[in-house]
């Protein structure tokens, strides 16, 4: 990388995750990870020079806190100022800072690489001891150290991220969803990381925004510059650094031809998700927040099959209350009465976590404490919700799920719960829709395989594709290097989707899918075939997927869903199912 470059034109190549095209400038977001500091050897009479580099650090740190103490506690009240005085107290922690002159005298290195090594071990110490305060801990040692470290190597950012002075194509090497839930939304032209895939939540955020983003393009957030010009394609997964008048003609003319596609799809707004041979679908959007309730009655979908919950955690600065979260869920509810709004409890964990509640650092986060099973021994947190939700459902058509159902116990535990706090709610006279159903998510192999147990106990199920395809695949969904690994089509994905259908129907159950391989034009014949009937996608693939399905008969679609059950190979199952959906809907390729 960069892979082609003239004129001073320069190309770079990614994973393309988030349509459309964008211009402007490049604003790089500093990277402190401790494994990106370089370590410098430096001899004995370096020494007090890197003790004085630091003793400047920690004295420019001290006035920066202290200056945001003040202003928060202007804006917020002295106690949510307080926070900052444990943050000051750990540049005045003597064992910490007497820890880092030995180790650059003994080890003779650049105070920068000593503080990251010793200070991150500080923090893990404190991290591991089973005990909230000192996991608190170690997050006001990682907030303080990451804000000495760039004051130390003169990236101190003064930015805030919540009010950008003018739009920004944003470049960072990762973009945790508690940053970009920080991000001043409307200065975002664009994402583009070094990292992640197609199902990281980066991507996700992206499509939500409607914004182009492009990841997995290595390096991105050190050979791109603050500053420099570029044009952004989220179709193809490009960003091209000092466009030349060609490129922006060349570009100009793609987004005129994606324009005129989208007003051929806007025909199909109002009309119903049903195949040339007549079997009718439901077609659901899926939201991150309740304002995006608007979006979704724009696109022409016929309610909420997946309500993210975790931004309403993400974008608040300390966890939100029950009432907090009643009023998102009902206001969303109220805006899309009578269609449905299947609202997912909290989904923490795996690559989302949140700044206000400090987590355990995992081995293998996916694998861990996330989801249904943080959820389960969070019990006040899951009460606030559970709660919550049953309050809205008084004023829409409510639906709740659970993210990450591994067995059947978890199902029974969550159900449980829910009927504690229903029995809690008709105590108090609180209003609840009783006939509220509930839903387990399909998104670990071993729900899939246990399907029928499973569908006894609920009234549907949502096909988390995203997971689904990690765990039955073990290639990580967020790591670009085996994103070639991470096959939608592979045959087991196919055959769990079938089987998981199978054991809805044969209870009388319905089953959707709320992946984003319900997005994708390619997968539809095949998700059909297998006898989904429901569909979630973000607000603005609905047109283009309500376009396909009244193209493509179910005859064709069952077709194509048996031979690729009888398949052993992934790329045959894609090639089938591409050709015919370039038959049908040639439009939609044509850029
Ligand atoms: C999924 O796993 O497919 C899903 C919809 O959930 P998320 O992407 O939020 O994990
Ligand atoms: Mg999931």
């Amino acid at each position: 990388m960069p892979d082609t470059s003239h004129e001073g034109e320069r190309i770079f190549h990614g994973i393309a995750v988030s349509p459309g095209v964008c211009r402007g400038k490049i604003l790089v977001l500093v990277d402190n990870r401790v494994d990106s500091i370089p370590r410098h050897t430096i001899t004995d009479e370096d020494v007090p020079q890197q003790i004085l580099r630091l003793e400047q650090a920690i004295t420019e740190t001290r006035r920066q806190l202290l200056a945001v103490q003040e202003k928060v506690s202007t804006g917020m009240g002295a106690k949510d100022a307080t926070i900052f005085d444990a943050h000051l107290l750990v540049l005045e922690d003597p064992t910490l800072l007497d820890e880092v002159r030995l180790y650059v005298e003994k080890e003779k290195v650049n105070i920068d690489f000593a503080f990251a090594k010793v200070s991150e071990k500080y923090a893990k110490v404190l991290e591991t001891i089973d005990d909230e305060y000192m996991r608190e801990r170690a997050a006001d040692v990682r907030d303080v150290t990451e804000r000495l470290l760039q004051n130390l190597l003169g990236t101190f950012q003064e930015l805030d991220l919540k009010h950008l002075k003018e739009p920004y194509i944003i470049v960072a090497h990762d973009l945790a969803p508690s940053r970009t839930a920080l991000l001043d939304k409307k200065n975002v032209l664009g994402f583009v990381t070094d990292v992640g895939s197609k199902t990281s939540h980066t991507a996700i955020m992206a499509r939500s925004l409607r914004i182009p983003a492009v990841v997995g393009l290595p390096n991105a957030s050190t050979e791109l510059r603050n500053g420099q010009y570029a044009l952004l394609d989220g179709y193809h997964g490009h960003i091209v650094v000092n466009p030349t008048d060609q490129t922006l003609f060349e570009y100009g003319q793609l987004v005129r031809r994606q324009v005129s596609l989208e007003e051929k799809l806007r025909d199909t707004v109002d009309k119903p998700a049903v195949t040339l041979d007549g079997v009718r679908l439901t077609l659901s959007a899926n939201i991150e927040q309740a304002t995006d309730a608007e979006a979704v009655k724009a696109s022409g979908a016929e309610g909420v099959g997946l309500f993210r919950t975790e931004y309403l955690f993400l974008n608040s600065e300390t966890l939100p209350t029950e009432e907090e979260q009643y009023q998102a869920y009902r206001s969303a509810a109220a805006a899309l009465k009578p269609a449905p709004v299947i609202i997912r409890t909290l989904d923490l964990g795996g690559d989302k976590f949140m700044s206000h509640l400090t987590v355990p650092s995992e081995m293998n986060p996916f694998l861990g404490w996330r989801a249904i099973r943080f959820c389960l021994q969070e019990k006040e947190i899951f009460r606030a919700q559970l709660r919550a939700i049953l309050r809205a459902s008084a004023e829409g058509n409510i639906k709740i799920m659970y993210p990450m159902i591994s067995c059947l116990d978890e199902l029974i535990q969550a159900n449980a719960l829910l009927d504690t706090y229903r029995e809690e709610l008709r105590r108090e006279g609180v209003p609840f829709d009783d006939k509220l159903e509930v839903g387990a998510m399909i998104e670990i192999p071993s729900a899939a395989l246990t399907a029928d147990a499973l569908a006894k106990r609920v009234q549907f199920f949502s096909i988390g594709t995203n997971d689904l395809i990690q765990y039955t695949l073990a290639v990580d969904r967020l790591n670009e290097k085996i994103a070639h690994l991470y096959e939608p089509t592979n045959p087991s994905i196919l055959r769990l989707i079938k089987m998981t259908a199978d054991a809805a129907h044969a209870a009388g159950i319905w089953v959707g899918v709320c992946g984003e391989m319900a997005g994708d034009p390619l997968m539809i014949p095949l998700l059909l075939g297998l006898g989904v009937d429901e569909l979630s996608v973000t607000p603005q693939s609905v047109t283009q997927i309500k376009y396909l399905i009244r193209r493509v008969k179910m005859s064709e679609a069952r077709e194509i869903a048996a031979a690729a059950l009888q398949s052993e190979s992934g790329t045959d199952i894609l090639d089938r199912s591409q050709r015919l959906v370039r038959s049908v809907a040639p439009s939609l390729f044509e850029q």
